[in-house]
């Protein structure tokens, strides 16, 4: 039977297709209902589809993202199927507007998968963001930290094997296992919520890994939805809010002129450090002002489908990855 509902070709594409992020993890759209007209539907209230123009809901889109009228865009939902290290969903799960369930340790055998960092995400700790990381440390280190990860883990696997051999209680067996031992879930959220999300950990302020998977969700998201993806890079990824003190710095170099011009304000050229302190920033504020105005790179997002994986081999994968229980 054909469905009613709309569907969009370039989400159907990859719905149910798996996404490979970092060694073991994934992300596939498993479902999604509605689309970028919804947005408009709901903010209009209007009835039946396909009677407006997409330039109008375009317009509409973005200036329902500009002026923060979120709520017509929690009625576009999505749901993914995900699998992470543990320790990047304890970071993951701190977003509380999503339903979330996950592999149940207690219920089931564990995957013994576990994140291994490349060498070139293997970074020194940042010393000026203490949540961060900067140079990359020297192959000698990477390589020696492969050998441990491997010894520790591969014992962590052995000793949840022995526990689980032993008939011992899976809730219990597990107890061991290191934060770089994957889990999976099942994740549905709303487009607002979701693009949330998205602000908060596709910045290079989050840590690169869950950036790994948030940058896999954009690129369903641009299909999903392609004119709130596009408003949503245009205003939150690639914009930034000003405060009082940046906006009145940005006043005294510029001016609105004519009807749609901007123009520099006469005999102003520069405003130093005392300048930008007398307006009330912070010598931190000041560093992130300048970043502010540095021009962006504007995101790809776009899902490689060669590398698009089915259900079944990744389920083969994982279930490769369990314990062998002789019954
Ligand atoms: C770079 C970075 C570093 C971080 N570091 C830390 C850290 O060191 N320690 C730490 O504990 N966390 C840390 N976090 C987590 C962060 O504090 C948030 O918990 C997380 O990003 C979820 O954001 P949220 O609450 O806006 O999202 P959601 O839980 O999805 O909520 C979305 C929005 O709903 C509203 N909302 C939801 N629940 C409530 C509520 N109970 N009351 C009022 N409003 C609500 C809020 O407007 C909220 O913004 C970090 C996050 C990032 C991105």
């Amino acid at each position: 039977m054909q469905t009613k509902r709309p569907t969009n070709p370039q989400a159907e594409e990859i719905l149910g297709g798996y996404f490979r992020v970092l060694d073991h993890g994934f992300v596939a759209l498993v479902d999604y209902m509605g689309s970028d007209e919804d947005v408009e539907r709901a903010a209009r209230v209007s009835y039946g589809y396909g009677t407006r123009k997409r330039s109008a809901t375009r317009g509409l889109v973005r200036y329902l993202r500009r002026h923060r009228h979120t709520t017509p865009s929690e009625m576009v939902e999505l749901k993914f199927h995900c699998a992470m290290p543990m320790f990047i969903a304890r970071q993951w799960i701190r977003h509380r507007t999503a339903s979330v369930n996950e592999y149940s340790g207690r219920y089931s055998l564990m995957p013994l998968l576990f994140y291994r960092p490349e060498q070139e995400q293997f970074g020194l700790q940042s010393r000026s963001n203490r949540q961060g990381r900067e140079s990359v440390a020297n192959r000698k280190v990477w390589a020696e930290a492969v050998s441990r990860w491997d010894a520790l883990r591969s014992e962590a696997a052995a000793h949840y094997e022995w526990l689980v051999e032993e008939e011992v209680a899976r809730e219990l067996a597990r107890i061991d296992l290191p934060l770089s031992t994957y889990t999976q879930w099942y994740w549905k959220v709303d487009l607002h919520n979701l693009l949330h999300f998205l602000s908060l950990r596709a910045d290079p302020h989050a840590q690169w890994e869950i950036r790994a998977y948030a940058e896999v969700i954009a690129g369903m998201v641009k299909r999903v939805a392609p004119l709130s993806y596009e408003a949503w890079v245009d205003y939150d990824l690639g914009g930034a809010t000003l405060s009082r003190g940046e906006l009145e710095a940005l006043g005294r170099l510029l001016e609105p002129t004519g009807e749609d011009a901007v123009a520099v304000r006469d005999g102003s050229d520069k405003l130093d450090g005392p300048a930008l302190a007398a307006l009330g920033l912070s010598s931190r504020e000041i560093q992130e002002f300048r970043d502010k105005l540095r021009p962006g790179r504007r995101p790809n997002h776009e899902l490689d489908l060669t590398r698009m994986r089915s259900a079944e081999s990744i389920s083969e994968e994982m279930a490769r990855a369990v314990p062998e229980v002789f019954e």
